[in-house]
């Protein structure tokens, strides 16, 4: 759920006399050199900030004081240290921007003065925590002082794209003491979900800019109508329930996707309006500032009818998606999305969809279901799917939504006073006997930073491959 772009939208208006002096982050900059990475928050006015260290996962937050908007501008640059960067709420409401790291890092936080070409800026120089243990003696334990003057690259160059990753909750259906359904030769419905839940979340992960998380990680129950929670407490942008269906007919077969029904949407909206100590979480901030119960009340019902309305269209959306992609590999029992009141369909704010994979009542389709290839074929095609309705509708801050804006663009660099070239990217011809690490070393950079660079999976190279150098 993420639900602030909307609440702050209101909020906005809300709040304005209060508002502080303004100031905006006008895009961010990171470069990485083999020990150290730097980031430059650029910025319209001298930044008033804090910054502090939180755990699981690594990151730092740095609030800035009289920052209003959760856009971040362009994001250009990318370094292995660093996951990603987004802007997020502090409890107390503050604008802040967090760095994810991918390990432990020491930082130093400075800011800098305008100068040509530069404006207003926010540096933060990360240093991998196992870096600087080697380097640092004992005796220089001391702080290293700021610089006063931080020389920067005249040009930016051209990167991947950086932005969060989408986070897809996969539900393997049943689990622990309720089996599901039971197939004629006495397959359990719970591993078959399992199975697939499993195989869609390693090619969900494999995938740059998606990521996993699952609401059962073993055989254990967990209530349906608790599912969506986890999902909720994960942030996800989906929830995919993995079910196998069973009728007293053995002839029913087939596949089919259910999405959250609107009459099941607007009851569960009206029980969560009820819940009013959920209502800090739907609104953040706002909740504390917001003293007038009634208006709190409105905004909260205002939030969760706008999130509601998106997460029906996306759960139909994907649904389709879904059904589209696995009737290239299954039979459809329903052609079309079906709604239904279902208690793991029940979150207003998460688009959600059920599948179906099959009937595990089906002696036919029962063998299928337990069988690893039918299995892995479900999940490619529900991957597929994921995949590319996210890449035509990509959330604004996801990794995805700054791939399909590159698409469009021609990847130009800034120099100076405003005139834009192009800048021609290092490449690398593979040669034989040449290998990831001897190439890391030969350009100074990291093997993790051509891997991520090159989206590898692995160290493997072959010759005549072409590796972009970072
Ligand atoms: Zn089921």
């Amino acid at each position: 759920m993420r639900l602030w772009p909307v609440a702050f939208a209101l909020c906005c208006v809300l709040l304005a006399p209060l508002a502080e002096a303004a100031n905006t982050v006008k895009g961010v900059r990171i470069w990485a050199s083999p020990d150290n990475t730097r980031l430059v928050l650029d910025l319209s006015a001298a930044p008033s900030y804090k910054s502090r260290r939180l755990n699981n996962p690594q990151r730092l937050e740095i609030e800035l004081a009289g920052v209003s908007s959760l856009n971040l501008g362009p994001v250009s640059g990318s370094a292995a240290l660093v996951k990603r960067v987004y802007a997020s709420r502090t409890p107390s409401a503050a604008t802040a921007v967090v760095i994810e790291l991918t390990q432990a890092a020491a930082d130093t936080v400075f800011s800098l003065p305008p100068s040509p070409p530069y404006g207003h800026r926010l540096v933060v120089d990360l240093k991998p925590q196992s870096a600087s243990r080697q380097t640092l003696a004992p005796v220089s334990a001391v702080k290293p002082a700021v610089p006063a003057t931080v020389a920067e690259p005249k040009i930016v160059t051209p990167s991947h794209a950086t932005g969060r990753d989408i986070v897809i909750a996969i539900d393997a259906g049943h689990g622990g003491n309720d089996p599901g359904a039971v197939g004629p030769n006495g397959t359990y419905e719970k591993r078959v979900t399992y199975a697939i839940s499993q195989q869609l979340m390693q090619m969900i992960n494999q995938q740059p800019g998606l990521k996993a998380v699952m609401t059962r990680t073993g055989d254990y129950y967990i209530h349906p109508g608790k599912r969506p929670d986890v999902a909720r407490q994960k942030q996800a942008d989906l929830l995919i329930s993995v079910h196998a269906d069973a009728v007293k007919n053995r002839k029913a077969h087939g596949a089919s996707v259910w999405v959250l029904s609107m009459r099941r949407a607007t009851t569960e909206v009206g029980r969560m309006l009820e819940q009013t100590e959920q209502h800090s979480e739907l609104l953040g901030g706002v909740a504390e500032v917001i003293k007038d119960s009634a208006n709190e009340r409105y905004l909260a019902q205002t939030v969760l009818d706008l999130s509601m309305n998106h997460s029906m269209v996306t759960g139909f959306e994907v649904a389709k998606e879904v059904l589209r992609e696995m009737g290239k590999v299954a039979h459809l029992h329903k052609k079309e999305p079906q709604a239904a009141s279902l208690a793991v369909l029940k979150a207003p704010d998460i688009p959600s969809i059920l599948i179906e994979t099959g009937f595990i009542s089906n002696y036919n389709e029962e063998r299928q279901l337990k069988d690893p290839g039918h299995q892995r074929r479900l999940a490619q095609a529900i991957f597929n799917a994921v995949k590319s309705y996210f890449s035509q509708q990509p959330p604004a801050d996801s990794m995805f939504a700054a791939i399909k804006q590159q698409g469009r663009a021609v990847p130009v660099a800034s120099v100076g006073s405003g005139q834009t070239v192009a800048v021609a990217e290092r490449t690398h011809k593979v040669k034989a006997g040449e290998s990831l690490s001897r190439l890391a070393r030969q350009y100074g950079v990291s093997m993790a930073q051509l891997r991520q660079h090159n989206r590898l999976r692995d160290d493997n190279i072959k010759i005549g491959q072409v590796l972009r150098i970072p």
